[in-house]
């Protein structure tokens, strides 16, 4: 907590700690940029506000008050007056998927849509510049998201578009048009498709399409782009995050290729964003994890400031989005007829078996590697510590590396516990709550609702634990697929109201600061980056965010409205408000 006697509080000015750049004891050395007359929230081990902040090449040189700082200033420096104005540490969103939102953009932009007029009229307006006959695909609208809680029907997507064959897919079940039937070979009277299933509804009419993908990917082709156009929209991706203070990410399940492709920005100077990257394969076995990280050649914490290896990534459980996270109580007739299962004793689906899961784990940490999991069900973080608590039974070192569940959705007091002794991490996602827990509430139940992104209880249980976007696919911050603003995120974090302005679970509300810890100083923790990220202190990188307002004394209601104003990596401005 910050106590009011430390504001504007001058602090004892600390030089850099790095010997190459040591500074003698009688002489200041100039800044290049300095920031003056602000409130500066550190984050440090104080959680201390300064007034002015001295930078020189890409760290920061001093804090403290502005008399101790304008002694930085020399002829070359430039000096930036805040005007009481709020700076934070630069943002560390540490769960994304920059390279897919930017392959993502190129197909088509991505629109939020919310109920079936609403991608009945996205249709239409589609069709109009979409040659007649070929495809057009509706951008991915989650049935927890649309107000309806269901798929389109035929008759719907029809009256959207009846001149080109159109395709809705959610719940990995699609929903075709008349003409996207037609085209898949899908004919009454007997409805079938090859390596999947035609579900009809009562009266015999064909409601979805489930399975069949080699058989839609094959018949309904997708662009591809070369690797400079991706480039240029990953640069543009990284743009817009800067415009929300975002400074550092986490790629959370690349390959090699995507990691290549930020080399070769870096290498030309034209990386905006410091990146970590998670490695994701679909590892069987303790030989995969072997042949795979041979062929990389790196482990973790290789790279540098800019581009750096993070953890490797296995995919345990499904989604609450594809109705298959795998839960500790079967799915009921609530979950099974939203998202149109069969067989209500069903409880997700779990991809690993706790051998497997063990040995894959165990491989990787006798190579060197940090783990990262996805895992959203309740039964299915069980399924992954038990796996972790197999491994550290011969393996205690693996406590110290840092292994984050992906997502967590629904925390349990006890796996919270148990993640505590295993010295795990979370990366979960408060802009899912915004959007998705009233259908969780009105599908799962309310008790379901309220632990949902249980911030609260993570944070209780002593768990490090960012919150980050899962950003997938368009660039507004707030309307994309996920939103990845992290202000919004901040005052989910900090009032637990979602989009319909109802609170799940106040007991999950944080404090302003420790929101703003899951953004920065926790992130760091999570890639061992602390001693160079997430505070504002001498020698750390000079990443930060200069914001148009004061995020620990505005309005709770107005933290999601906050804009940046300058965002600066490794000290040099990457977006100025104009
Ligand atoms: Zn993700």
């Amino acid at each position: 907590m910050i106590c009011p006697g430390t504001f504007f509080r001058a602090l004892t000015i600390a030089t850099i700690s790095w010997t190459q750049t040591a500074i003698p004891a009688q002489q200041t050395p100039s800044a290049r940029t300095v920031l003056v007359d602000g409130r500066i929230l550190t984050m440090d081990g104080q959680d201390q506000i300064v007034s002015a902040l001295a930078m020189h090449d890409d760290r920061i040189l001093a804090v403290g008050t502005d008399n101790e700082i304008r002694k930085f200033v020399g002829a070359n420096t430039d000096v930036i007056e805040l005007g009481g104005r709020m700076v934070i540490p630069g943002i560390i969103a540490a769960h994304c998927h920059a390279v897919g939102v930017a392959r993502n953009v190129l197909r088509q932009p991505h629109v939020e849509l919310l109920s079936i007029a609403e991608v009945q009229a996205w249709i239409h307006q589609r069709a109009k510049s979409v040659p007649a006959g070929e495809w057009i695909r509706v951008p991915r609208a989650d049935i927890t998201r649309l107000k309806e809680r269901r798929h389109p029907t035929t008759e719907e997507l029809d009256a959207g578009s009846s001149t080109h064959p159109v395709i809705f897919t959610a719940a990995r079940k699609a929903a075709l048009n008349s003409r996207g039937l037609d085209a898949i070979g899908v004919r009454q009277p007997r409805p079938s498709v090859p390596d999947g299933q035609v579900i009809v509804d009562s009266d015999g009419r064909i409601r979805l399409i489930s399975g069949a993908n080699a058989h839609l990917r094959n018949l309904i082709p997708s662009e591809s782009h070369s690797r400079e156009q991706i480039q240029v929209a990953l640069q543009n991706v990284h743009r817009h995050y800067n415009a929300v203070g975002i400074t550092s990410i986490f790629e959370r399940a690349g390959g090699i290729d995507d990691f290549l492709q930020y080399r070769e920005l870096h290498a030309a100077g034209k990386l905006s964003v410091r990146m970590t990257q998670t490695f994701r394969s679909g590892f069987r076995s303790a030989k995969d994890v072997a042949a795979y990280t041979d062929k990389l050649g790196m482990t973790t914490g290789d790279g540098d400031d800019w581009v750096r290896v993070g953890p490797l990534k296995i995919t345990a459980d499904g989604g609450i989005h594809w109705g298959n996270t795998y839960l500790r109580e079967a799915y009921g007739e609530d979950r099974i007829r939203f998202y149109v299962h069969r067989d209500p004793g069903y409880r997700g689906d779990l991809n690993y078996s706790i051998p497997q899961m063990t040995e894959i784990f165990r491989e990787g940490h006798r190579l060197g590697w940090q783990w990262c999991c996805h895992v959203t069900g309740d039964a299915g973080v069980d399924a992954v510590l038990d796996s972790l608590a197999a491994v550290h039974r011969d393996h205690e070192d693996i406590a110290t590396r840092r292994f984050s569940l992906t997502h967590a959705y629904f925390p349990a007091l006890d796996s919270i516990a148990r993640a505590k002794k295993l010295g795990v991490c979370v990366d979960t996602q408060p802009s899912l709550y915004f959007k998705d827990s009233a259908a969780i509430a009105e599908v799962y139940g309310r008790d379901w609702a309220a632990r949902f992104i249980g911030l609260g209880d993570w944070i209780r249980g002593g768990v490090p634990t960012a919150i980050a976007g899962d950003h997938m696919m368009g660039l507004d911050p707030n309307r994309s697929m996920n939103a990845y603003n992290p202000f919004l995120m901040l005052q989910v974090a900090v009032t637990r109201r979602n989009r319909e302005d109802n609170v799940y679970g106040e007991h999950q509300q944080i404090s302003r600061l420790q929101a703003l810890k899951c953004l920065t100083t926790n992130p760091a923790y999570l890639s061992f980056e602390e001693d160079t990220k997430g505070s504002l202190e001498p020698g750390k990188l000079a990443d930060l965010v200069i914001l148009d307002r004061d995020y620990l004394q505005c309005p709770e209601d107005e933290i999601a409205s906050i804009s940046v104003e300058r965002c600066m990596v490794g000290g040099r401005s990457v977006f100025v408000r104009r």
